[in-house]
């Protein structure tokens, strides 16, 4: 039986007051809440305030990017040691945005998603498609294409990560993938990790990601194969947050 994780993606919000007043309310609200893993995955500057804050909690913290490398001449980039050095659990690799804003490709994702399992981090590694690769039908083809790089390092690397199905067209829109449409991804990725090692496709964290709301959540995470979600604007929110979380406590 896998455990149910709800990581919140704070992207790019947050100050020091507003953030001790949620990251109390989580710890709060997280204390009645059962067989369900939460964590922030919460901009750079504030994982200190959230190590002091989360560290005798049930809540886990993580970052929301890291550098291919470990130390070196890279101004501006975090490395995987430097995340461990302040707590994190869990880092978000191959999100979206990043994807395209930054420009990063498979190959670069994976040697991210490399460099955060050989610092011990669990990295969350985003898949999804756009609303024209979905019309066009190329749904699979571009998951199976984002996924190749990180399965090229060998089957044992799903063991320490978790995956996020997030579909392009459902991140910050308001307009998520129904229930029925996320399950067929997620069965369809869950299949082809299970061709390769049946076990560890069974023990893989697959998340949801877009759109997640106190609303929707109960319905997706009722599908066999969705473990939970990978929250963006609804984890600002302590109130939502935790719905969400409760909706994946059972
Ligand atoms: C995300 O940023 O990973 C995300 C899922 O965003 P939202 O929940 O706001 O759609």
């Amino acid at each position: 039986m896998r455990q149910k994780l709800v990581a919140g993606n704070w992207k790019m919000h947050g100050s020091l007051v507003q953030n001790k007043v949620l990251l109390d309310a989580l710890v709060t609200g997280r204390k009645s809440l059962r067989n369900v893993s939460c964590a922030v995955c919460v901009p750079y500057p504030y994982l200190f305030q959230a190590r002091m804050i989360l560290h005798d909690s049930e809540l886990a913290w993580g970052a929301q990017n890291l550098s291919p490398f470990d130390h070196g001449a890279y101004t501006g980039e975090v490395s995987g040691p430097m995340l461990k050095d302040f707590g994190c659990r869990y880092v978000i690799v191959g999100h979206s945005e990043r994807r395209t804003l930054q420009c990063e490709d498979s190959a670069l994702v994976a040697r991210k998603f490399k460099a955060a399992q050989a610092a011990g981090l669990i990295p969350i590694l985003c898949v999804g498609e756009t609303l024209a690769e979905r019309e066009a039908g190329a749904t699979e083809k571009i998951i199976s294409d984002q996924l190749e790089p990180v399965l090229a390092l060998g089957i044992e690397a799903m063991t320490n990560s978790v995956l996020a199905y997030e579909p392009v067209w459902a991140i910050g829109t308001g307009k998520n993938a129904s229930p029925e449409q996320a399950q067929a991804v997620h069965t369809f990725i869950r299949q082809g990790i299970a061709a390769r090692d049946p076990e560890i496709a069974a023990q893989l964290l697959i998340l949801y990601g877009g759109s997640v709301k106190a609303g929707n959540a109960a319905a997706l995470f009722a599908m066999r194969d969705i473990d939970g979600g990978l929250i963006g604007g609804a984890s600002l929110k302590a109130d939502e947050f935790l719905a969400i979380c409760a909706a994946a406590s059972c």
